[in-house]
């Protein structure tokens, strides 16, 4: 497997992680409720057809945001709910995602950023 493509696969394993937990405890079931399913769908589907997907680290750190607004409001939710709990659940994957995001933001501070 490409880097590339394993970069994509943690992309989306992460958000359907975040997702499953969002549901499981805002929504109750065990599986993801249709609304949490459409979302994850819809996730995944940014993550595979993502053009920068070479350079950045994750689609939170990205600059573009490619959600439609509807969409960007639901994960953004998602976030802000599991994004912390992450750390409990996939230490880390968590901590990876907060090294890679730090990385990120310096690259961006220090102007060498790959267009
Ligand atoms: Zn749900």
């Amino acid at each position: 497997m490409q880097d590339l493509d394993r970069k994509r696969q943690s992309e989306i394993y992460m958000v359907g992680e975040m997702i499953a937990l969002y549901c499981q405890k805002n929504h109750g079931g065990k599986e993801l409720c249709p609304q949490c399913a459409d979302l994850l769908d819809y996730a995944r589907q940014r993550v595979e057809r993502c053009p920068f997907m070479e350079t950045k680290t994750f689609c939170s750190n990205c600059k573009v945001h490619c959600y439609k607004p509807e969409m960007r409001e639901k994960i953004r939710e998602v976030m802000r709910f599991s994004g912390p709990r992450m750390i409990l659940y996939h230490p880390i994957m968590a901590i990876r995602h907060v090294i890679e995001t730090q990385k990120e933001k310096q690259k961006i501070k220090n102007g060498v950023e790959k267009r």
